[in-house]
């Protein structure tokens, strides 16, 4: 293991790696299935086993080539590509192995952020930019060597940039933003690159003449401010290469969720409830395995008309275990019915159960320990 950084580094700028692991559910299912290596594999439900509403959740890049990405209804996928292998999905064993790869990338670095069950962001115990390489570097072999799973991995010394970076190394690669060509970098890259920025602040960024990165630099910070408010002025310092220190750091990831698309749009108050308690369920056993605990329960509804509507419950204290969760989504499916009922009345096609504001089960335990041990805060 690498010796630990100085925790207050004097002034030299922090690096971190960004890894975001390819085509994850396709990955795990191909380690024990090499005979599938270099065709196009899907994880999905089969659309030749009978009619599916379901999507796809993970192609491989060869399945990719013919037109195929995550979210797309297999029926569309099974057209574009008739000799795609369909895998089922199999959470437990990619929960598993994404324990695996966080343990993998503890054994390297003294902070490791898990932002998804394929993503984290890891800090770097270097000083510059050819030893953040070098990490990075190590990094992705180990994964391949140990666990057999390819990463792209982005390395610069803010977390944005990187997972930015990420994106581009896609598959397979690596790359570095030193902190002086972070405008550069971004600036040819439209801003739907940018995480966070979604269909409605990207239309509004273009109707501000910023489609790129690079223009969204020189716009008049005060017109974005006016447009998107303190989100405008945070996009403003990072397209010109000077980005607002991350804020969460301490408290990990922000969220997790569970959705699923019902074989049959459905208004049916019990079988709703059934999917949304296993949805909860199984959502409590995922932030179980990561050692997080949640203050915010989520509750999503996409109606038959494709619309959506949403409605959160926090605690005051973080929770553990499923039974918070199932009984506050399950009040929040109420309270959504409720409302519907009293107008349209439309029948349920998708739902989602989210867990924000989490924290790392030890947390507490950890600061306290930092008094003696002076190492860094490890949050899961
Ligand atoms: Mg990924």
């Amino acid at each position: 293991m690498p010796a630990l950084p100085d925790p207050e580094p004097t002034g030299a700028p922090r690096w971190v790696v960004y890894v975001d692991m390819d085509a994850y559910y396709v990955s795990c299912e191909l380690t024990s299935r090499p005979d599938l290596v270099g065709r196009p594999v899907i994880v999905g439900p089969d659309p030749t086993l009978g009619p599916t509403r379901g999507v796809v959740l993970s192609a491989s890049y060869e399945a990719r080539a013919f037109g195929i990405h995550s979210a797309q209804p297999a029926a569309l996928a099974a057209r574009l590509c008739p000799e795609a292998v369909w895998l089922p999905a199999d959470f437990p064993r990619y929960e598993r192995m994404a324990e695996s790869v966080r343990a993998l990338l503890r054994r390297h670095s003294p902070r490791v952020v898990a932002l998804s069950i394929d993503e984290a962001a890891v800090d770097c115990p270097v000083a510059d930019a050819a030893g953040a390489e070098r990490f990075a570097r190590e990094l992705k072999d180990a994964l391949t060597s140990e666990l057999g799973l390819p990463a792209s991995l982005g390395v610069a010394t803010h977390r944005t940039v990187a997972k930015i970076a990420s994106d581009r190394a896609k598959p397979g690669g690596i790359v570095v933003v030193p902190p002086d060509r972070i405008a550069a970098f971004l600036a040819p890259l439209p801003v739907g690159a940018i995480p966070g920025v979604g269909p409605k602040t990207r239309a509004v960024l273009e109707s501000l003449g910023a489609a790129t990165i690079g223009a969204l630099a020189e716009a008049p910070g005060a017109v974005l401010r006016a447009q998107l408010g303190g989100f405008g002025e945070e996009l403003r310092r990072l397209a010109r290469g000077d980005p607002a220190p991350e804020v969460e750091e301490e408290h990990g990831p922000r969220s997790r969720s569970a959705a699923r698309t019902l074989s049959a749009d459905s208004a049916d108050p019990d079988e709703l409830a059934r999917e949304v308690e296993a949805l909860a369920v199984g959502l409590a056993a995922s932030l179980a395995s990561e050692h997080l605990r949640y203050q915010t329960v989520t509750l999503a509804v996409r109606w038959s008309d494709f619309d959506r509507v949403q409605r959160s419950r926090s605690f005051p204290s973080a929770q553990s275990g499923p039974a918070a969760l199932a009984t506050t989504a399950a009040r929040l499916l109420y309270e959504i019915r409720a409302a519907e009922g009293r107008g349209r009345g439309r029948a349920v096609r998708a739902l989602s159960v989210g867990a924000e504001r989490l924290v790392a089960e030890e947390a507490r335990q950890r600061r306290l320990d930092e008094f003696g041990a002076g190492t860094a805060l490890t949050v899961k």
